[in-house]
């Protein structure tokens, strides 16, 4: 992965080798960070950059931030504006991974959440693909359990919580697969280990509550609209039987990193014909216009960059 040339840190943009902590920083000790994470499209033709739902992602991070007690007073706008200015001295020409992060900063020794000092880092660098296999991921059912509410909230994207995501990945790829689903305490299917999931069964398009352990992901909305909008097919939010995905007809990871992930095979048994979907193809292929500015109607998901 290439590094930033620069951060936002305390304040301003200085040079990436400059934005450090020290080893006590508390959330570096205890997990208590809210983050997000945002790409931005590169439109050739327009030379444009394109940052995809900013303020949804901003809205997502001040509930993170709120579950965590910190009192940050950043609008939406105003972070939306500090990340431009961030990637404009990047001049960026390619697509990005945008990665925010509110963090309890002092460095001493005491677990809480209170009386702490929180700041602000953004830093950004150029992205392709998180899943390699994007049209054909093999993916198991982990043997970890999602985090619930009661423990960890999964619905804010907060940093300790991604201890949990990592058992859920590494013991996937260790095992051979490119990714996993986790079921909730209650066996139900949640998510990915950073993406939502989709099911197309008996024609309708499925994805588990937002109620369900996930994180409230922005593609996952994105999606919904999207099919909504432009595909013939009724829409469900249900709870999910581990064995449904392996009689499903498709499935597909949504996320920022994930973009539309299809899957293929679960477990060793082919989804559907064992091959990507028409609808998972759809969607990418609607997505894929959507982020860079291609497609009307969808103008106010999309923020610029560059002044023209
Ligand atoms: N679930 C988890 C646990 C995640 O980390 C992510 C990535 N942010 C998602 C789902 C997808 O969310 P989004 O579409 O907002 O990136």
């Amino acid at each position: 992965m290439t590094l930033p040339n620069y951060a936002y840190f305390r304040g301003k943009i200085v040079p990436y080798s400059e934005a450090k902590v020290g080893i006590l920083t508390h959330a570096l000790n205890y997990g208590t960070g809210a983050f997000a994470g945002m790409r931005g499209y590169w439109n050739a033709d327009e030379e444009q950059l394109y940052v995809f739902r900013p303020h949804d992602h901003f809205r997502r991070l001040l509930n993170s931030a709120k579950i965590l007690c910190m009192e940050f007073c950043d609008s939406v706008e105003s972070l939306t504006e500090t990340t431009k200015a961030l990637l404009r001295r990047e001049s960026f020409q390619e697509d990005v991974y945008i990665r925010p992060l509110i963090y309890k900063a002092d460095e001493m020794i005491g677990v809480k959440l209170h009386g702490l000092k929180d700041e602000l880092s953004i830093c950004a660098m150029p992205f392709g693909l998180y899943v390699a296999k994007d049209t054909n991921a093999h993916v198991t059912i982990s043997s970890w359990r999602r985090i619930d509410d009661n423990v960890i909230p999964a619905r804010g994207k907060i940093t300790g919580a991604y201890a949990n995501s990592a058992l859920i990945k590494t013991d996937a790829v260790r095992a051979g697969f490119d990714e996993a689903l986790v079921l909730t305490e209650a066996g139900h299917i949640s998510e990915g280990s950073a993406m939502n999931l989709f099911m197309v069964r008996d024609g309708k398009l499925v994805t588990p509550p937002l109620t369900e352990n996930v994180l409230e992901g922005i593609t996952r909305k994105s999606a919904l609209e999207i099919a909504a909008r432009e595909l013939d097919v009724t829409i469900e939010e249900r709870l999910i039987d581990r064995t449904e995905v392996y009689l499903c007809d498709e499935l597909f990871f949504t996320g920022t990193a994930a973009q539309i992930t299809a899957i293929t095979q679960v477990d060793h048994r082919p989804v559907g014909t064992g091959v990507m979907g028409p609808i998972a193809a759809r969607l990418r292929e609607l997505f894929n216009e959507v982020v860079r500015g291609k497609r009307k109607g969808y103008e106010d998901w999309i923020v610029p960059v560059y002044e023209k």
